[in-house]
């Protein structure tokens, strides 16, 4: 698990110093501080998946605040667009850095013909 909070930190997960990330969702292609080679994990479209499955309770917390809120629908829904929008962009890079942080745990997601 400590890998995994080191990933939520956008940290690598073997060393908890050196970066995750380039730059916004972008996977640096080694750790700067331990030479980790982050950049062959492959982490594939499993993120984007993660953050849309842990933000569905408060899609539907959001849909019942626009339908039984008294709120004008004209407001309310730029407003519930916003505030998932930007739910969305700041879970995103944790989900992945903790995301790339289990494969890198389990093994998994480094690139075939590694494995000698
Ligand atoms: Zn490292």
């Amino acid at each position: 698990m400590a890998a995994i909070w080191r990933g939520l930190r956008f940290r690598c997960p073997k060393c908890g110093q050196g970066r995750i990330f380039r730059a916004y969702l972008k996977q640096a292609d080694m750790c700067d501080h331990c030479g980790e080679p982050l950049g062959a994990i492959r982490a594939d479209d499993g993120p984007a998946w993660l953050t849309v499955l842990s933000l569905g309770p408060f899609l539907v917390a959001i849909t019942f605040f626009v339908s039984f809120g008294h709120f004008p629908l004209w407001a309310a829904l730029p407003v519930a667009a916003i505030a998932v929008t930007g739910a969305v962009l700041l879970l995103l890079p944790r989900i992945k850095g903790a995301f790339i942080a289990a494969l890198w745990v389990s093994g998994l997601g480094n690139g075939a013909g590694e494995a000698d």
